[in-house]
């Protein structure tokens, strides 16, 4: 979602452009700027952010040419399956023959994959995924910002350190540092796309939020994508108006039992209205659930992956549960890093040509070769935290949040180096 290569502007017909990368066509929403063919752009998620001028397009195209190719053989090479891809497992061989086919699995087959125990199985399981991505999606990885404006939250999910009631000493950005640290993310280090993220009623009215959200789309280039809590139809209407095009709202978990017992007060009905009503309006979706939370089955997994696909989502996100100590949870034990990977890579097995999927920061925080392993299991999107270093530990939603005391520099640095090492671009192309 951040980074992106200069496109080409093919052809503009009723506010779709089509759109060109070294002659890869793609398609993009131009609403937020007005084009002719021949012009040069930015574009993210599907969208048109900045029109650019062509004398500087052509430049970064020209440094970019032989870099790209260069990633893309290099990706090509290592997501290959060989002969040693193979298993004793009959029945694994075909539901991973299926899969490889395009052909969807079931949901017997899911589970068997889930339940897998041998770890050349896993590893097959990894591979194959990652093969998958590579075949579908090529190279392309997102690198998308996230902003947390404030920790404030009315929830009180039994899982969270930011809960309602957590003592932990609460913050809200003003307008101002929002805008200085977006400015910043955008400006200086070249982010297209923002999530801006908060607790529920987290210190601004939908209004403020709504103002917030026009400000940063009027002064920079940038698709923003909202995480706000259940901010309501008209709220998602407003923050649509003010110029939000994603929503970044997991559903937690598909099973409504659970959910009930872990979010006092809520239905998991009214969170998947939202997110339904969303899709409706036009928002990119970027949903998913916990992995390894206290009570949940492989099955209720499986459905997760299954629900989330039927929700549009554009990116899954699941990451594991992690244990604070503040909370009702806090002894529960975190997934190991094996079930977090096996559920990715399932998710790319079960919906390999349609969504991202995230490397998650609470899967970094599990296992200091998160990005390595979640990038070769499927995985083809990150994220880089844009909260100015004073906030960032106030967003304690689980104890030692992997990059927490890092500057946007450092981690920005650290994600480009590990992707050039693996042949991925950092760059969102659009499907
Ligand atoms: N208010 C927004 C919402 O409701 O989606 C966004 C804020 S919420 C703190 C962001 C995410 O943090 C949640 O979707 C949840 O999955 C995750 N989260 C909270 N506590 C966690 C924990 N202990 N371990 C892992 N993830 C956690």
């Amino acid at each position: 979602m951040c980074y992106t290569i200069p496109a080409l502007v093919e052809d503009v017909n009723k506010g779709i452009a089509t759109i060109s990368y070294f002659g890869e066509r793609k398609q993009a929403f131009c609403e937020f700027v007005h084009l002719n063919p021949g012009d040069y752009v930015y574009a993210q998620g599907g969208y048109v952010v900045e029109k650019i001028l062509p004398a500087q397009a052509q430049k970064t195209l020209k440094a970019w040419k032989d870099v790209f190719f260069e990633l893309r053989k290099i990706d090509a090479v290592s997501a290959a399956l060989d002969s040693s891809d193979v298993s004793s497992d009959r029945l694994l061989q075909k539901i991973l023959e299926r899969a490889r086919n395009g052909i969807t699995l079931s949901k017997e087959e899911a589970l068997y994959i889930l339940g897998l125990k041998d770890e050349h199985n896993q590893l097959l399981v990894r591979r194959t995924a990652n093969y998958l991505r590579q075949q579908y999606h090529n190279n392309s990885c997102c690198v998308h910002g996230i902003l947390e404006i404030s920790n404030i939250c009315a929830r009180n999910c039994a899982y969270c350190g930011i809960s309602s009631s957590s003592c932990v000493k609460r913050y809200r950005m003003s307008c101002d540092e929002i805008i200085a640290a977006a400015g910043e993310a955008i400006n200086k280090f070249g982010f297209k796309s923002l999530v801006l993220q908060s607790g529920e009623e987290c210190g601004y009215s939908i209004d403020e939020l709504a103002n917030i959200v026009a400000s940063l789309k009027n002064k920079f280039p940038v698709l923003i994508f909202i995480s706000f809590g259940e901010i309501g139809v008209k709220g998602l209407r407003q923050m649509y108006d003010a110029g939000s095009r994603g929503l970044l709202l997991r559903f937690e978990t598909s099973n409504p039992v659970l959910y009930e017992k872990l979010h006092p007060g809520c239905k998991l009905n009214f969170r998947l209205d939202h997110l339904k009503a969303a899709y409706e309006m036009g928002y990119l979706i970027v949903t998913g659930g916990l992995i390894g939370l206290l009570g949940a089955s492989n099955e209720d997994l499986v459905n997760d992956i299954i629900l989330t696909s039927s929700l549009h989502a554009e990116m899954f996100s699941f990451g594991p549960f992690l244990p604070h100590p503040d909370t009702l949870l806090a002894n529960f034990p975190a997934p190991s890093e094996r079930d977090v990977l096996g559920v990715l890579s399932l998710a790319r097995l079960m919906c390999a040509e349609k969504a991202k999927i995230l490397i998650t920061t609470a899967y970094e925080t599990l296992s200091s070769s998160a990005r390595e392993n979640g990038l070769m299991s499927g995985g083809n999107s990150i994220m880089v935290n844009v909260t100015p270093l004073k906030y960032r530990s106030l967003y304690n939603i689980y104890p030692h949040r992997a990059h927490e005391n890092q500057t946007v520099a450092q981690q920005v640095r650290q994600a480009l180096s590990m992707l050039k090492s693996f042949g991925r671009g950092p760059t969102d192309l659009g499907s």
